[in-house]
């Protein structure tokens, strides 16, 4: 069965009915996942590939989360800054990486014109680090790392309740970890573990393990340094 299949939606921006390439359900499940839930997919159709999707007829980009219906006032942002250059073009069937990548930042830079929220703006950069990671491109990686780190503090000091959201704290330990902000991420970590109230005990025992291996790599670290 082939893992792509077509269907289609309406542009929030100028109501153009388009097709769109989704996924199957049952090709959605990675074969593995990195500690910042990275996927890898045995059959090489990779679902973040296909999540943004863009208008051929106005260039609008957006995510499958967090569709919206345009204000008159946002369209006309919309076509002042980005949407005048858009030359018309199709993005649908399959996506090679560089693909993905185009769709991810242009649905970025229209996320941040918009001012969306916060949490999708982190979810995108953190979705471009990821690209990254594949094509074993570090420096670019760890840009967007930090970005999308940046980016998670803000939902963190923003959204209610946050102090109990324990995949936040997580991921917000583990991006500190990744960029080698190792004293930050213990205290994340910490939070996960110390928090009595935190219940869910799948991120206690990754912020656990995360925690673990960071006081490991700081003791191959001093070691190197006496030798
Ligand atoms: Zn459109």
């Amino acid at each position: 069965m082939d893992p792509l299949y077509l269907s289609n939606t309406d542009c929030p921006c100028c109501a153009t009915n388009f097709e769109i390439t989704r996924v199957r359900p049952s090709f959605k499940n990675p074969n593995r996942s990195d500690t910042d839930f990275c996927g890898y997919y045995k059959n090489g159709v990779n679902p973040d590939f296909y999540v943004v999707r863009i208008c051929p007829s106005c260039g609008y980009s957006f995510s499958e989360n967090g569709v919206k219906q345009l204000s008159d006032e946002d369209k006309a942002i919309y076509f002042a800054e980005i949407g005048k250059h858009w030359v018309s073009e199709y993005f649908h069937g399959e996506r090679t990486i560089q693909q993905a990548l185009t769709a991810y930042k242009r649905a970025l830079m229209i996320a941040q014109l918009m001012k969306a929220e916060n949490r999708l703006i982190a979810g995108l950069l953190h979705h471009i680090a990821w690209l990254y990671r594949y094509m074993e491109q570090e420096q670019d990686e760890q840009r967007f790392l930090q970005f999308a780190l940046e980016k998670y503090i803000v939902v963190y000091e923003n959204e209610e309740n946050s102090e109990k959201n324990a995949k936040l704290l997580y991921i917000i330990g583990e991006l500190n970890k990744r960029t080698g902000q190792y004293s930050e991420a213990v205290k994340w970590f910490s939070r996960v573990v110390n928090d009595k109230s935190i219940m869910d005990a799948g991120m206690i025992r990754a912020s656990r393990e995360q925690w673990k291996d960071i006081g490991e790599i700081l003791a191959q670290q001093r070691e190197s340094n006496l030798s």
